[in-house]
């Protein structure tokens, strides 16, 4: 199967004579559904509270059967907001009983862990030893407000402050890591330099400390797509992306070293390519985790669009920030 060449992403990779394709595995990303407590403009997800897809138990057995037949060193939980479906804490606790043992990361939204019923997940994710990398796109009230929701700025400067309380971003078997993304249609600044000045606002005004901060790019998808088209930026926004093309960020995609899972078990290159349905094939047969064979991922073809320029674009995008 040929994917390269048929859109202005894989011709651009082309012309840098530069091929993508997965190399050996290191991360099972499991975006557990689209239940959320927050509704954020930038989310890719196009999640809510009202959102009924989420992974049930018998799939979480199916994927994590799966995961103990390999040796990916890291499992990378993601949404919605992953505390949120019923069986968070089965999920946790299967995936901690594995040998050998793997390194969980929550992508966590702060406020789901000061919601009613949810009192107990920051103790259990710090009990668990679980890297956090938290949602925080600003360090003003005003920015994230305007972003996530109103109030959503103080939820998640307590959710911060009740991390530190547990130990989070202090001792080193806790890592919390901050994501900043750009509170409208254009790349993120400097990752160094913005965050030396979360670390300085955040400690100065609230005393809060963390790891690291990784500075994400707004894809052009699904509800940020919207916003996009909806104040006239779509166009110009793609062009940014495009002209902004780095192709030394290509090497370090997300997508190479990544497989990404479905609440339902589908697979996908990358969270974007699963939201935008590119699931992954076999002829004409659409492929879950558990008809893959881990040995046969590597060299295979990733799936490219329009949107993947939102990657490639300046210092580079991915789940760990910026590429370069
Ligand atoms: S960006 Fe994250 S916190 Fe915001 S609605 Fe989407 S999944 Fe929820
Ligand atoms: S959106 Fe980004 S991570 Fe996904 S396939 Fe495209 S380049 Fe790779």
């Amino acid at each position: 199967m040929n994917l390269i060449g048929t859109n202005i992403f894989s011709r651009k990779l082309a012309e840098h004579s530069l091929p993508l394709r997965h190399t050996r595995t290191e991360i099972l990303q499991i975006n557990v559904g689209k239940l959320c407590n927050l509704t954020c403009i930038h989310c890719h997800v196009n999640a809510g509270p009202k959102r009924k897809e989420i992974m049930v138990r018998e799939t979480i057995d199916r994927v994590v059967d799966w995961l103990a037949k390999t040796d990916i060193p890291t499992v990378d939980l993601t949404g919605g907001a992953p505390e949120m479906i019923p069986d968070f804490k089965y999920l946790v606790e299967r995936l901690k009983a594995l040998a050998p043992p793997r390194h969980i990361i929550d992508r966590c939204n702060l406020t789901i862990l000061l919601e009613p019923g949810f009192e107990d997940y920051a103790p259990f994710l710090a009990q668990h030893r679980i890297e956090i990398i938290a949602s925080m796109p600003c360090y003003s009230p005003e920015n994230v407000n305007a972003q996530r929701g109103e109030g959503v700025f103080d939820g998640s400067i307590k959710g911060l402050q009740l991390l530190n309380s547990l130990g989070y971003g202090i001792d080193p078997a806790l890592p919390l890591h901050l994501v900043y993304n750009p509170n409208g249609a254009f790349l993120p600044g400097p990752q160094a330099e913005l965050e030396a000045e979360y670390k300085h606002e955040l400690q100065e005004h609230f005393g809060i400390v963390f790891n690291q901060l990784f500075t994400i790019t707004n894809l052009p998808i699904a509800r940020f797509a919207s916003w996009l088209k909806n104040n006239g930026q779509l166009a110009d926004y793609m062009a940014l992306l495009n002209d902004a093309f780095n192709p030394a960020t290509v090497n370090g995609l997300m997508c190479r070293n990544t497989i990404n899972v479905s609440w339902r078990g589908e697979v996908f290159d990358c969270d974007f390519n699963q939201m935008l349905k590119m699931q992954w094939r076999d002829e004409d047969r659409a492929l879950n985790l558990w008809d893959i064979d881990p040995a046969a991922v590597e060299h295979r073809e990733i799936q490219t669009g329009e949107h993947c320029f939102g990657c490639t674009a300046g210092a580079g995008s991915s789940c760990g920030g910026a590429l370069l």
